[in-house]
């Protein structure tokens, strides 16, 4: 897991890198985390990206709540942004990427037709907060392993091109930016899906925070995992859901000298199944979600 200290001078610099990449570029596809589309997204992307056409992909998508997934490529859709849900580990959706990269640029590519050039293949550079699977994205579009895996500060090497199929061409190195750590919500869901480091965020309150939003949204896969026959829901008081978490952690015998549960070890638990898909697919984020959105944010 990689730990990058955001300090304003690396942001400032990951902003020139990716702008001077943006000029190699057609289009740049934006890969985002499926479970939590929005704190995965680069605070300043629309700035960073000076119009430049963009496709974004849903990464993760197998372990996020299809439904959930299905509203949120709707409100893309709005904001007039195309996107896809792929799972980037198993190559699910990524063969549509060209099409879809195409599709986003129809209007220069039939514009090209029109004046009788040949459209080349279309150029592309993938861009995304650390841990969203850009790198693992990369080797399954080029079809082999690619060793680099974003930019080094002090290394200067050539761009290369991978040839990603459907004449579509992308960039070796991906984009590196950095997520809106400003906002405690959105380190907690950044936290809980394992995107930044335990080290970080103390994990009882990483855990606190998903559950409390789970038990509200998804009470039944909770009830089902850790074979718990009651768990509170909207608006549950903080003492409930440690009371949920202690359930857990006696089911799963997190308990210390005296008998009382380790809640350190049953926030582990619940952190490892939430993460590794054991608690079902689940979003944390959803585009309508107010209620949900406040679930997380009132603690
Ligand atoms: P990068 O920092 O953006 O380059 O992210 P990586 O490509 O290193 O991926 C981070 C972690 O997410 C790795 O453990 C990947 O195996 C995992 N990962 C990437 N894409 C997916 C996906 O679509 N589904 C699942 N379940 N895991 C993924």
């Amino acid at each position: 897991m990689t730990t990058i200290q955001w300090f304003p001078g690396h942001m400032t610099r990951a902003r020139r890198q990716i702008q001077e990449k943006l000029k190699l570029i057609d289009i740049a596809i934006e890969l985002l985390d499926a479970r939590v589309p929005l704190s995965s997204r680069n605070p300043m992307i629309d700035d960073i990206m000076m119009n430049k056409p963009r496709l974004v992909l849903l990464n993760k998508a197998d372990l996020a709540d299809p439904g959930i997934t299905r509203d949120w490529i709707a409100y893309f859709g709005k904001l007039g942004i195309e996107a896809l849900p792929i799972d980037a580990v198993t190559g699910e959706g990524v063969r549509s990427i060209p099409e879809k990269a195409k599709h986003a640029l129809r209007d220069k590519i039939e514009a090209q037709l029109r004046k009788g050039m040949n459209p080349r293949a279309v150029r592309a550079l993938i861009v995304g907060i650390p841990n969203v699977g850009k790198s693992t994205l990369i080797n399954r579009l080029a079809g082999k392993h690619i060793a680099a895996t974003g930019d080094k500060p002090g290394v200067t090497k050539g761009q290369q091109w991978i040839k990603a199929g459907g004449d579509l061409e992308l960039l070796d190195t991906p984009g590196i930016l950095w997520p809106k750590f400003e906002d405690e919500v959105v380190g907690y869901r950044l936290a809980a899906i394992g995107s930044i480091s335990d080290q970080i965020l103390h994990v009882e309150d990483v855990a606190f925070h998903a559950l409390r939003f789970i038990s509200e949204a998804y009470p039944a896969n909770l009830k089902e995992r850790y074979e718990l026959t009651d768990v509170p829901g909207a608006g549950a008081e903080a003492d409930e859901i440690v009371g949920v978490m202690e359930a857990i952690g006696r089911k799963r015998g997190c308990l210390q000298s005296g008998g009382s549960v380790n809640l350190e070890k049953a926030s582990m638990v619940v952190l490892r199944d939430l993460r590794g898909g054991k608690l079902g697919r689940i979003s944390l984020e959803r585009p309508d979600g107010r209620s949900k959105e406040e679930a997380l944010t009132d603690g």
